[in-house]
């Protein structure tokens, strides 16, 4: 199957009972059995079952299950978002005492996960450029137990080389998470290029309406994890072979820590999958446009978009996500002063704090989701004062142009 047909029909049949097309919403808490020998073998892993929503939900395994199938994984997880599903990824692999190289561009969520609340715990990440490979050679030591990185740093937009990165991880033998929320499934299959694990914030595309929050984690199968490093998942290596990782994630800490996914949201999400392809194409379609339009317009002092070609990341973008660079741009528009007053003259663009909605979004990132990073992180993360960020939906380009153009022609009279 190609990948849009992947989208409608893998791991996705009518339901055998009663040919639902959609996947049904199984709003439950609990399953009742027969007979408590029934109960206790199901409790023991001994024959297939569902017990408590908190530990497993046949919503949420359909999702799972095509997930894994577009990802071209062995297994996935689907959690309460995509913050839940990274903490429950990295407590499964770290402890106290242990070390992370994660790329200084990711997400402010994860960046103050890491930065901050792990740090309590003395999980200790270590900060490195995801565009120099050799820094995160030298980063990686005895006590690294996960790489992250994501595969377009949000909202610095730098590409790292995923390739390059894995074979970096490779040689150490530890463990590579790509969070690809930014690209989906329909640019990149990270685990072809050598990710070990990749994570979803599906509250973003993988859904598309801005209508839940979501996450989601799928396994590769491909790591070998029994070694030093990776001592604690010696017991499920035995069991589970090459899902060790994934059997320790669901059946212990996802368990334990209790971010799971409401039916709902995973019906939400079902939905979304089946148009992703659709959306995306069009989406990364329009913010070409729009990216070529704008880096044309005087009034804008500097737009940022892979697909341009004088962007840093342009040829590794066009290598790596299948003809397409996203549908996230930024502007910058000379101080903090005119980029709100662009953003407040804007009538249909929105200003809120998501991205991957069907409606084109606008965001200071300074003021909002990096304002607790001091000078130098936020140097890191690109984000000026003038930083404007756009996330494309499925408005038609011509009238998000007005709508910038407008605002911009309105900023002139009213600084003037
Ligand atoms: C939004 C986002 C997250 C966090 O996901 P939530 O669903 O908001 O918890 C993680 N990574 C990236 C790249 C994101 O954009």
């Amino acid at each position: 199957m190609r990948f849009a047909t992947k989208l409608i029909h893998s791991a996705n049949p009518p339901d055998a009972g009663t040919g639902d097309t959609t996947t049904p919403i199984h709003q439950t808490t609990a399953y009742a059995y027969d007979s408590a020998a029934e109960l206790e073998s199901v409790f023991a892993g001994k024959a297939p079952g569902y017990v408590y929503s908190r530990l497993g939900n046949p919503t949420l395994t359909r999702l799972e299950q095509r997930l894994a199938a577009i990802e071209e994984g062995q297994a996935a997880l689907v959690s309460a978002s995509g913050m839940a599903a990274l903490t429950a990824t990295i407590l499964t692999l770290c402890q106290a005492g242990d070390e992370m190289v994660a790329a200084t561009s990711i997400f402010g969520g994860t960046y103050s996960l890491l930065n901050r609340t792990l740090r309590r715990y003395q999980i200790n990440t270590v900060f490195v450029d995801p565009l120099n490979s050799e820094a995160i050679d030298d980063a990686v030591n005895e006590k690294t137990k996960l790489v992250i990185v994501e595969t377009i740093g949000n909202p610095k937009l730098d590409v790292p080389d995923l390739a390059d990165i894995a074979a970096v991880t490779r040689r150490h033998q530890v463990a590579l998470l790509v969070d690809s929320t930014a690209t989906t499934p329909c640019l990149v299959r990270p685990i072809a290029l050598g990710a070990d694990i990749v994570l979803h914030s599906a509250s973003k595309y993988l859904s598309g309406n801005g209508s839940c929050i979501g996450g989601a984690i799928i396994d590769s199968g491909n790591f070998s994890w029994p070694s030093e490093r990776y001592e604690e998942l010696r017991k499920e290596f035995g069991k589970f072979g090459k899902l060790a990782f994934m059997a320790a994630l669901r059946s212990w800490i996802h368990r334990d820590i209790g971010g799971c996914l409401s039916p709902f949201n995973a019906f939400l999400i079902s939905l979304g999958l089946d148009t992703l392809a659709v959306r995306v194409r069009q989406q990364c379609e329009t913010a070409r446009i729009l990216a070529a339009e704008l880096c044309r317009d005087k009034r804008i002092c500097e737009v940022n978009y892979p697909g341009l070609p004088e962007h840093p990341g342009h040829l590794t973008a066009r290598r790596q996500f299948n003809q397409q660079f996203g549908a996230l741009l930024t502007l910058r528009l000379g101080s903090k002063q005119r980029a709100f007053k662009f953003l407040d003259g804007l009538q249909q663009i929105l200003q809120l704090t998501n991205l991957g909605d069907v409606r084109t979004l606008a965001i200071h990132p300074a003021s909002t989701f990096a304002r607790d990073a001091d000078p130098e992180e936020r140097r890191q993360m690109g984000i000026t004062e003038d930083l404007i960020r756009l996330s494309i939906g499925l408005e038609d380009a011509e009238d998000l142009l007005a709508d910038i153009d407008r605002s911009l022609a309105g900023m002139r009279n009213a600084l003037s």
